[in-house]
């Protein structure tokens, strides 16, 4: 369904930006002069449009929501005519072929000040020496989840030397992390998966610092996640997060590295003598935090050291959400009317009276292997079709193969009697031992499990 929107619209005029490199102003959005025009124009969001206008003057109050801007800077001016709107479906299709320098050029002359780029600490530094060659002002931020590594503060340090800029740095809310910290801990996300962890440090400061922008600039590279990461375009309405004019529709994401291979990023990064994080020599690929980030060995994909006890396929940590294929409402991760799934004649569905059933059987005609899970979860959607293959292999060795919907009231009785953690959680019921064996490991491919089967059963 297309959706349409109307608003009256705000043309940013040129050369109103100031050179203010020390500025304290915390609306550093503001320092354009805006000129209000009543025209109204209708962006079609099925046709992925964005207008760079402002909606009106009253949004732009939002960017108090973005931090003092610390970085030095002189802005570009903006030149845009009344009534351009942008098609950035065509825009990806014609930079397709682009290197990622044109393509960084192209971003910062598009949107001056009002676009920054996403810096995470890793080898997408490779992005601030691209917009350091364009010889245009840039900005950077960078979330500061205070889980960090030291080597990774370290290079934040060596790059703002280097380039000489501020980084602008985004926190967390205090009182959101000591919620969550006194009330489950310090590890959590190691029981309950990694997105309410993430929410709170990373996501939620990303969405203030987004709400200063009308564009962001980011690492992501299509091989850097098969299962997510594949279909990344070059540029894109930004479809998970809202920018400076609010709205969905109201941000534009850049992707410079999309096409770009792992192994070209290390050569030009060494080509041209850019600071990198020291983990990478010893052996980290991909870095985030601290406790989900770690090293990988040679042959092993580089997501694989990132939240390595969840599902290999759907690992993101929200700030590229949009890449998971998901069903209205999983973007947040909680529960709502959702297709269901691992809908197959091999796999029987088990109501809270059969599960309880199994569960008391000592000895039981066969063996049953059961996923506990969440139909809105991307990590059990992620594994639907390897289930089902698995089903349909098992069904002629004699397993039953079932499901238990164990979120809503289900979670409670699955978390004390059926040692659920986080979704998908797998057990196995052998046929003559009374206990329940959970799956231990985060591969849940088809040889994987059906080995584990194999040598329990
Ligand atoms: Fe929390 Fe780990 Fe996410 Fe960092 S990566 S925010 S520590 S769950």
């Amino acid at each position: 369904m297309a959706l349409a929107v109307t608003s009256s619209s705000t043309a940013i005029s040129g050369s109103s930006f100031s050179r203010s490199g020390a500025s304290s102003d915390p609306k550093a959005v503001q320092i354009c002069s805006l000129r209000l025009s009543d025209r109204t124009h209708v962006a079609t969001l099925s046709q992925r449009r964005f207008s760079m206008k402002s909606q009106n003057a009253e949004s732009h109050s939002r960017s108090e929501s973005w931090v003092t801007r610390a970085s030095t800077l002189i802005a570009p001016e903006v030149e845009e005519k009344e009534g351009d709107v942008e098609d950035f479906e065509q825009l990806a299709k014609k930079l397709e072929d682009a290197s990622p320098l044109e393509i960084m050029d192209k971003a910062l002359t598009k949107f001056g000040s009002e676009i920054a780029i996403a810096f995470s600490g890793a080898e997408d530094v490779a992005l601030i020496e691209y917009a350091r060659l364009t010889g245009k002002p840039f900005r950077v931020f960078s979330l500061d989840t205070g889980r960090l590594n030291p080597e990774t503060y370290r290079l934040f340090d060596a790059v703002e030397k280097q380039y000489g800029i501020r980084i602008e740095y985004m926190f967390p809310d205090a009182v959101e992390v000591q919620g969550l910290v006194r009330n489950k801990g310090l590890f959590s996300f190691y029981e309950d998966g990694h997105q309410e962890c993430c929410r709170v440090r990373k996501v939620r400061p990303l969405r203030r610092a987004l709400k200063g922008l009308k564009a962001w600039i980011t690492g992501q590279r299509k091989d850097q996640s098969p299962g997510t990461r594949s279909e990344i375009p070059i540029v894109q309405v930004d479809p998970v997060f809202e920018g400076l004019d609010g709205g969905v529709g109201s941000l534009v994401k850049w992707n410079p590295l999309a096409n770009v291979e792992g192994a070209d990023v290390w050569s030009f990064l060494r080509t041209m003598d850019v600071p990198v994080n020291a983990l990478h020599a010893q052996g980290y690929v991909s870095i985030g935090c601290e406790p989900c980030t770690r090293p990988v060995l040679p042959g092993q994909h580089e997501r694989e050291g990132r939240w390595w006890w969840e599902d290999a396929k759907a690992k993101e940590c929200g700030l590229h959400k949009g890449n998971i294929k998901e069903e209205d409402g999983a973007a947040d991760l909680t529960p709502a009317i959702v297709q269901d799934i691992f809908e197959s004649n091999n796999v029987v569905s088990l109501s809270r009276g059969g599960i309880e059933n199994l569960l008391k059987l000592g000895n039981r005609k066969e063996p049953w292997l059961v996923v506990l899970y969440a139909p809105w979860c991307p990590f059990c959607q992620a594994m639907e079709a390897s289930y089902l293959e698995l089903a349909e292999k098992l069904a002629v060795k004699g397993v039953k193969v079932a499901k238990f919907r164990a979120d809503g009231d289900q979670k409670e009785f699955a978390k004390q009697e059926l040692q659920l953690g986080s979704f998908p959680t797998i057990l196995l019921f052998p046929k003559s031992a009374s206990r329940a064996i959970k799956y231990p490991s985060e591969h849940r491919d088809v040889d994987s499990v059906m080995s584990f089967v194999n040598l329990l059963r």
